[in-house]
Protein backbone atom coordinates (compact mmCIF):
# COMPACT_ATOMS: atom_id res chain seq x y z
CA UNK A 1 0.00 0.00 0.00
CA UNK A 2 0.96 3.49 -0.48
CA UNK A 3 -0.69 5.93 1.82
CA UNK A 4 0.54 9.23 -0.68
CA UNK A 5 0.83 8.49 -4.66
CA UNK A 6 1.12 11.07 -6.95
CA UNK A 7 1.62 9.22 -9.72
CA UNK A 8 -1.28 6.99 -10.24
CA UNK A 9 -4.45 8.57 -11.18
CA UNK A 10 -6.04 12.01 -10.78
CA UNK A 11 -4.35 14.00 -7.41
CA UNK A 12 -3.50 12.41 -3.94
CA UNK A 13 -4.33 8.77 -3.85
CA UNK A 14 -4.47 5.64 -1.66
CA UNK A 15 -2.56 2.71 -4.00
CA UNK A 16 -3.63 -0.41 -3.23
CA UNK A 17 -1.36 -3.05 -4.67
CA UNK A 18 -2.19 -6.30 -5.35
CA UNK A 19 -0.14 -9.78 -5.83
CA UNK A 20 -0.32 -11.69 -9.15
CA UNK A 21 0.24 -11.22 -12.65
CA UNK A 22 0.91 -13.58 -15.34
CA UNK A 23 2.74 -11.14 -17.52
CA UNK A 24 6.72 -10.83 -17.43
CA UNK A 25 7.94 -7.91 -18.66
CA UNK A 26 11.21 -7.16 -18.76
CA UNK A 27 11.24 -3.86 -17.56
CA UNK A 28 8.91 -4.85 -14.30
CA UNK A 29 9.69 -2.14 -11.43
CA UNK A 30 7.54 -4.93 -8.87
CA UNK A 31 8.71 -8.16 -9.65
CA UNK A 32 7.75 -9.45 -6.01
CA UNK A 33 3.89 -8.87 -7.16
CA UNK A 34 4.19 -11.78 -9.80
CA UNK A 35 3.41 -14.49 -7.54
CA UNK A 36 -0.38 -14.70 -6.15
CA UNK A 37 0.87 -15.49 -2.65
CA UNK A 38 2.39 -13.55 -0.27
CA UNK A 39 1.25 -9.93 0.88
CA UNK A 40 -1.62 -9.70 3.50
CA UNK A 41 -5.10 -11.03 3.73
CA UNK A 42 -7.99 -8.26 3.41
CA UNK A 43 -12.03 -8.43 3.14
CA UNK A 44 -12.89 -5.84 1.05
CA UNK A 45 -14.45 -4.19 3.93
CA UNK A 46 -11.68 -3.89 6.67
CA UNK A 47 -9.29 -2.37 3.56
CA UNK A 48 -11.70 0.29 2.67
CA UNK A 49 -12.12 1.36 7.01
CA UNK A 50 -8.36 1.22 6.57
CA UNK A 51 -7.90 3.24 3.57
CA UNK A 52 -10.92 5.86 4.60
CA UNK A 53 -9.11 6.70 6.88
CA UNK A 54 -6.86 8.73 5.03
CA UNK A 55 -9.52 10.85 2.92
CA UNK A 56 -8.64 13.72 4.25
CA UNK A 57 -5.54 14.15 1.62
CA UNK A 58 -7.94 13.28 -1.50
CA UNK A 59 -9.65 16.84 -1.49
CA UNK A 60 -6.71 19.00 -1.37
CA UNK A 61 -7.73 22.64 -2.27
CA UNK A 62 -6.69 23.42 -6.26
CA UNK A 63 -5.74 19.80 -7.02
CA UNK A 64 -7.87 16.95 -9.06
CA UNK A 65 -9.79 15.10 -6.34
CA UNK A 66 -8.01 12.19 -5.89
CA UNK A 67 -9.26 9.12 -4.30
CA UNK A 68 -8.33 5.24 -4.65
CA UNK A 69 -6.06 2.89 -7.15
CA UNK A 70 -5.94 -0.61 -7.48
CA UNK A 71 -2.81 -1.59 -8.80
CA UNK A 72 -0.50 -4.90 -9.31
CA UNK A 73 0.29 -7.02 -10.22
CA UNK A 74 -2.71 -7.59 -11.98
CA UNK A 75 -6.23 -6.22 -10.39
CA UNK A 76 -7.99 -7.91 -13.32
CA UNK A 77 -6.87 -11.27 -11.38
CA UNK A 78 -8.67 -10.68 -8.52
CA UNK A 79 -12.45 -8.53 -9.84
CA UNK A 80 -14.63 -9.76 -7.15
CA UNK A 81 -13.16 -8.21 -4.31
CA UNK A 82 -11.61 -5.12 -6.39
CA UNK A 83 -15.79 -5.12 -7.32
CA UNK A 84 -16.26 -4.99 -3.58
CA UNK A 85 -13.81 -2.72 -2.38
CA UNK A 86 -14.73 -0.08 -5.08
CA UNK A 87 -18.70 -0.44 -4.67
CA UNK A 88 -17.97 0.25 -0.76
CA UNK A 89 -16.13 3.71 -2.22
CA UNK A 90 -18.32 4.65 -4.70
CA UNK A 91 -21.20 4.52 -1.46
CA UNK A 92 -18.98 7.12 0.02
CA UNK A 93 -18.07 9.29 -3.11
CA UNK A 94 -14.78 8.70 -3.40
CA UNK A 95 -12.67 8.27 -7.24
CA UNK A 96 -11.89 4.81 -7.96
CA UNK A 97 -9.10 4.28 -10.60
CA UNK A 98 -8.03 0.67 -11.78
CA UNK A 99 -4.20 0.45 -13.10
CA UNK A 100 -3.93 -2.42 -15.33
CA UNK A 101 -2.04 -3.91 -18.06
CA UNK A 102 -4.94 -6.07 -19.49
CA UNK A 103 -3.20 -9.60 -19.50
CA UNK A 104 -6.50 -11.01 -18.41
CA UNK A 105 -9.10 -10.02 -20.54
CA UNK A 106 -11.28 -11.87 -22.23
CA UNK A 107 -15.27 -11.53 -23.89
CA UNK A 108 -15.60 -14.80 -22.49
CA UNK A 109 -17.75 -15.81 -19.72
CA UNK A 110 -17.49 -16.09 -16.58
CA UNK A 111 -14.58 -13.19 -17.46
CA UNK A 112 -16.64 -10.68 -19.34
CA UNK A 113 -19.77 -10.31 -16.33
CA UNK A 114 -17.35 -10.24 -13.45
CA UNK A 115 -15.74 -7.79 -15.11
CA UNK A 116 -19.16 -5.57 -16.55
CA UNK A 117 -19.72 -5.47 -12.36
CA UNK A 118 -16.53 -3.86 -11.98
CA UNK A 119 -16.72 -0.92 -14.45
CA UNK A 120 -20.04 -0.20 -13.07
CA UNK A 121 -17.91 1.47 -9.88
CA UNK A 122 -15.01 2.06 -11.49
CA UNK A 123 -14.27 5.82 -12.65
CA UNK A 124 -11.03 5.71 -14.59
CA UNK A 125 -9.02 2.52 -15.84
CA UNK A 126 -5.36 3.59 -16.63
CA UNK A 127 -4.45 0.85 -19.09
CA UNK A 128 -1.02 0.25 -20.07
CA UNK A 129 0.03 -0.20 -23.81
CA UNK A 130 3.46 -1.92 -24.00
CA UNK A 131 3.74 -2.53 -27.57
CA UNK A 132 1.47 -2.40 -30.17
CA UNK A 133 3.28 -4.64 -32.35
CA UNK A 134 1.92 -8.41 -31.39
CA UNK A 135 5.25 -10.26 -31.90
CA UNK A 136 6.88 -7.47 -30.05
CA UNK A 137 4.62 -7.38 -27.54
CA UNK A 138 5.12 -11.04 -26.83
CA UNK A 139 8.65 -10.80 -26.70
CA UNK A 140 8.73 -8.59 -23.97
CA UNK A 141 5.92 -9.43 -21.98
CA UNK A 142 6.10 -13.21 -22.66
CA UNK A 143 1.54 -12.43 -23.61
CA UNK A 144 0.26 -11.82 -27.22
CA UNK A 145 -1.16 -7.61 -26.84
CA UNK A 146 -4.52 -8.66 -28.71
CA UNK A 147 -6.88 -9.14 -26.09
CA UNK A 148 -5.49 -5.58 -24.50
CA UNK A 149 -6.60 -3.79 -27.33
CA UNK A 150 -9.60 -5.60 -27.13
CA UNK A 151 -10.02 -4.68 -23.66
CA UNK A 152 -9.24 -0.52 -24.80
CA UNK A 153 -11.91 -1.23 -27.63
CA UNK A 154 -14.16 -2.49 -25.15
CA UNK A 155 -13.96 0.28 -22.92
CA UNK A 156 -13.89 2.72 -25.02
CA UNK A 157 -17.68 1.47 -26.55
CA UNK A 158 -18.41 1.29 -23.11
CA UNK A 159 -18.04 4.67 -22.03
CA UNK A 160 -15.13 4.24 -19.78
CA UNK A 161 -12.79 6.87 -19.63
CA UNK A 162 -9.37 6.40 -20.02
CA UNK A 163 -5.61 7.19 -19.42
CA UNK A 164 -3.29 5.52 -21.74
CA UNK A 165 0.55 4.36 -20.87
CA UNK A 166 3.32 3.80 -22.47
CA UNK A 167 6.60 2.45 -20.77
CA UNK A 168 9.59 4.06 -23.30
CA UNK A 169 12.90 2.14 -23.46
CA UNK A 170 15.54 2.85 -25.62
CA UNK A 171 16.00 0.78 -28.69
CA UNK A 172 12.78 -1.57 -27.20
CA UNK A 173 9.41 0.10 -27.72
CA UNK A 174 10.27 3.98 -28.75
CA UNK A 175 10.56 2.75 -32.30
CA UNK A 176 8.75 5.94 -34.39
CA UNK A 177 6.80 3.65 -36.52
CA UNK A 178 4.93 1.98 -33.31
CA UNK A 179 4.93 5.39 -31.46
CA UNK A 180 2.60 6.19 -34.72
CA UNK A 181 0.52 2.86 -34.94
CA UNK A 182 0.21 3.15 -31.25
CA UNK A 183 -1.18 6.69 -31.69
CA UNK A 184 -3.61 5.59 -34.43
CA UNK A 185 -5.02 2.92 -32.16
CA UNK A 186 -5.18 6.08 -29.36
CA UNK A 187 -7.37 8.03 -32.01
CA UNK A 188 -9.23 5.42 -33.23
CA UNK A 189 -10.80 5.24 -29.23
CA UNK A 190 -13.43 7.52 -27.68
CA UNK A 191 -12.89 8.11 -23.62
CA UNK A 192 -9.46 8.69 -23.82
CA UNK A 193 -8.55 11.48 -21.37
CA UNK A 194 -4.66 11.32 -21.37
CA UNK A 195 -1.55 9.95 -22.77
CA UNK A 196 1.03 9.23 -20.80
CA UNK A 197 5.04 8.27 -21.53
CA UNK A 198 6.40 6.82 -18.28
CA UNK A 199 10.18 6.73 -19.16
CA UNK A 200 11.95 3.55 -18.33
CA UNK A 201 14.57 3.25 -14.76
CA UNK A 202 15.69 1.22 -13.19
CA UNK A 203 14.61 2.07 -9.73
CA UNK A 204 13.03 -2.12 -9.53
CA UNK A 205 16.42 -3.29 -10.37
CA UNK A 206 17.35 -4.44 -7.19
CA UNK A 207 14.32 -6.51 -6.07
CA UNK A 208 15.03 -8.73 -9.26
CA UNK A 209 18.41 -9.15 -7.45
CA UNK A 210 17.01 -9.91 -4.26
CA UNK A 211 14.57 -12.42 -6.26
CA UNK A 212 17.39 -13.88 -7.89
CA UNK A 213 15.85 -13.39 -11.48
CA UNK A 214 18.36 -12.17 -13.93
CA UNK A 215 17.73 -8.81 -14.82
CA UNK A 216 16.92 -8.54 -18.89
CA UNK A 217 17.18 -5.61 -19.44
CA UNK A 218 21.23 -5.37 -17.83
CA UNK A 219 22.97 -2.33 -19.36
CA UNK A 220 20.21 -0.50 -21.04
CA UNK A 221 19.79 3.09 -20.20
CA UNK A 222 16.99 5.17 -19.58
CA UNK A 223 15.59 7.56 -21.83
CA UNK A 224 16.97 10.88 -22.82
CA UNK A 225 14.26 13.91 -22.19
CA UNK A 226 14.96 14.45 -25.93
CA UNK A 227 13.79 11.02 -26.75
CA UNK A 228 11.08 11.40 -24.24
CA UNK A 229 9.79 14.60 -25.83
CA UNK A 230 10.01 12.71 -29.24
CA UNK A 231 7.78 9.97 -27.77
CA UNK A 232 5.28 12.41 -26.64
CA UNK A 233 5.19 13.93 -29.80
CA UNK A 234 4.60 10.97 -31.79
CA UNK A 235 1.84 10.00 -29.59
CA UNK A 236 0.14 13.37 -30.25
CA UNK A 237 0.35 14.44 -26.47
CA UNK A 238 -0.05 17.81 -25.70
CA UNK A 239 1.58 19.64 -22.45
S1 LIG B 1 2.02 -6.24 -16.17
FE1 LIG B 1 2.88 -4.89 -14.60
S2 LIG B 1 3.22 -6.20 -12.79
FE2 LIG B 1 2.91 -7.56 -14.56
S3 LIG B 1 4.97 -7.98 -15.28
FE3 LIG B 1 4.23 -6.25 -16.45
S4 LIG B 1 4.94 -4.42 -15.38
FE4 LIG B 1 5.13 -6.18 -13.96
Amino acid sequence: METFGLVDGPGVRFVVFLQGCAMRCKYCHNPETWSGQGGQEWSPEDLFKHVYRYKSYWHKKGQPNGGITVSGGEPLLQMPFVTEFFRLAKAKGVNTTLDTAGNPFTLKEPFISQFKELMKVTDLVMLDLKEIDEEKHKELTGYTNQNILEMAKFLSDNGTDMWIRHVLVPGLTDDPEGLKRTREFIDSLKTVKRVEVLPYHTLGKFKWEKLGIAYPLEGVRTPTEEEVKTAEELLGIVK
